[in-house]
């Protein structure tokens, strides 16, 4: 029941999914059980939790436990397109408040995930001037240009590696990474020296860095190479800025997560940090959110994804423990 100036936790889940692509041998929107699992597009990521959180809420209900803290249920759509007008919707608008969330991905039945990587995504543009592709001499090959900026960016990649994150991260990715050429497009015509060329650049960033600060060093790197080059006319935009998300393990929420996994699991968990994003980057703003879910990352986005049926039960009980823990009961 909720008391005045008691605490509040959030449960959140996304229903929407990403398409099915091909290679599924079971039907992705028409969900079977099979072998103690089900088969289903969004079954991991990540519909299954929110059965969970339902079952959880549920179970509470139906044993009459008293909490003493409200307990707020909340399911949005578009996570994977950005979460722009789901959780960030809520959030932006306060429509919803609390003292700690908990997201439902699927970080697996031991593990709670305490922070995640932000984003920013860059396109950059080098411009050069066409010719006939006999005459390279008199035009400027934008691919050539970019070809050297690609090459160039090793070094700030280097750069960015030495900084290492004290986030859980594999340690393989504990810092900053930076994808180059996710797409690349340049060039019309074989006999055409190309004016144009387009090279994306993902870079992933650690939560004790602000995407400001890693937008700043990048324009500063690419300035230096423009003095060294008269010809080189680049242009960078920014397509996208996802700020990353870090709670201290020493957060309520935290505690709370782990003393219920080691109660229903019988074993110490794990505590990890996703190198993607998810909605955690908008609670965040408002409360300590952490990620803790049935089922794996490794089964979201793939043909015939699954969610063990047992995996599905063990959450909803991690799930309940959590509230009664976090929220107190009578
Ligand atoms: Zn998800």
């Amino acid at each position: 029941m909720s008391e005045v100036g008691a605490k509040t936790l959030v449960f959140n889940g996304h229903y929407d999914v990403v398409p099915p692509g091909g290679g599924w041998t079971f039907d992705p929107f028409q969900p079977v059980v099979h072998d103690g699992k089900i088969y289903g597009r969004g079954g991991a990521d990540m519909k299954g939790a929110l059965a969970s959180m339902i079952i959880a809420i549920k179970a509470l209900v139906k044993q009459g436990v008293n909490l003493k803290g409200n307990l707020v249920f909340t399911t949005t759509p578009d996570e994977e397109t950005g979460g722009y007008l789901g959780s960030g919707y809520l959030v932006k608008k306060k429509l919803v408040r609390g003292e700690a969330c908990v997201i439902g991905e699927p970080t697996g039945p031991d593990k709670v995930d305490i922070a995640e990587k932000g984003a920013l995504w860059v396109e950059l543009i080098t411009h050069g001037k066409a010719a006939h592709g006999s005459m390279p001499h008199l035009g400027i090959n934008a691919v050539e240009k970019m070809a050297k900026v690609v090459v160039a960016l090793e070094s700030l990649k280097k750069q960015f590696a030495e900084r290492k994150s004290k986030a859980p991260f594999p340690d393989e990715v504990r810092h900053i990474t930076m994808n180059i050429g996710g797409v690349i497009q340049g060039g019309a015509k074989i006999n055409v020296i190309p004016d144009r060329c387009i090279c994306t650049l993902d870079i992933r960033v650690t939560p004790e860095e602000t995407i400001e600060d890693v937008e700043k060093t990048l324009k500063n790197f690419l300035e230096e190479l423009k003095k060294d080059d008269p010809d080189l006319k680049l242009e960078m935009r920014v397509l996208d800025r996802v700020d990353p998300a870090y709670t201290t393990e020493t957060e309520e929420i935290v505690e709370a997560v782990k003393s219920a996994i080691g109660k229903v699991l019988n074993l110490s968990p794990r505590i990890g940090a996703l190198t993607g994003f998810t909605d955690m980057r908008w609670f965040k703003e408002l409360m300590p959110t952490v990620l803790y879910g049935p089922g794996s990352m490794s089964q979201a986005h793939v043909s015939n994804e699954y969610v063990a049926v047992e995996a599905l039960l063990t959450a909803a009980k991690v799930y309940a423990l959590t509230t009664m823990k976090f929220l107190g009961y009578t």
